[in-house]
């Protein structure tokens, strides 16, 4: 089982709003990115950041297939999640998580079981908590 799998329980709920108050992620409005995100430390695709996985190679198909399985791969976690956040229940602004992360295992991107439904504080946390 990979690490970094969020359970949902009252517990970790209540340690998570401490954190981010703590860390003042309260602060930051749903659909804002951080600053650090957009300095580029996210570990997500993002098109023009991923050259080392495209291999500098990759035809205009393979992309738009890859994109169109991440769409896909991403509709069925949340759908699996039902929506709503693992780490805090929220619904709303959500984001799919990779438990084994995008970058280090790239065989597992697009398997069910490795992705998660998590906010976007719960998913900074987890990153950067
Ligand atoms: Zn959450
Ligand atoms: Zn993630």
């Amino acid at each position: 089982m990979p690490t970094g799998y969020y359970v949902r329980t009252k517990e970790y709920r209540e340690k998570m709003s401490k954190i981010a108050k703590d860390r003042g992620y309260g602060l930051w409005s749903r659909g804002r990115i951080p600053a650090f995100i957009l300095r580029g430390k996210h570990h997500h695709p993002s098109g023009e950041k991923c050259s080392k996985w495209k291999g500098g190679v990759t035809s205009e198909n393979k992309k738009v297939r890859m994109g169109r399985e991440f769409i896909e791969w991403r509709r069925r976690i949340f759908e699996k999640d039902e929506y709503t956040c693992q780490g805090c229940g929220e619904r709303g602004y959500i984001e799919p998580h990779h438990l084994c992360s995008f970058s280090e295992y790239p065989q597992y991107r697009f398997e069910d079981w490795n992705g998660q439904t998590l906010c976007r504080d719960c998913h900074v946390a987890l990153h950067w908590g």
